[in-house]
């Protein structure tokens, strides 16, 4: 997949060369409603609140991109698809 494509920007209402750049996945805040409801559900006896994954694994993995636009610097996500191998390339 090259660095920087040509796509839509909600923004400028227009197709401009956006940069590519993956999302990463932030570590967890303590203070979110969220992790606090499962930090509750954890502790003591009982153990995890979710059954176990049982099944085959998936082949592939998702990949969670970000478009920034070069001419507004706003950035907008898509949908990610699903690929075994993915790497940035130039050009
Ligand atoms: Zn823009």
């Amino acid at each position: 997949m090259p660095k920087v494509v040509k796509q839509y920007c909600p923004k400028c209402k227009k197709h401009t060369d956006h940069e590519v750049e993956r999302v990463k996945t932030r570590p967890r805040s303590e203070l979110k409603a969220g992790q606090r409801r499962f930090r509750r559900a954890t502790a003591g006896y009982g153990g995890f609140p979710r059954p176990k994954y049982e099944g085959r694994q998936k082949p592939t993995t998702k990949i969670p991109l970000r478009y920034r636009c070069k001419v507004c610097k706003k950035a907008h996500q898509k949908t990610c698809f699903r690929v075994k191998k993915f790497e940035l390339v130039e050009a």
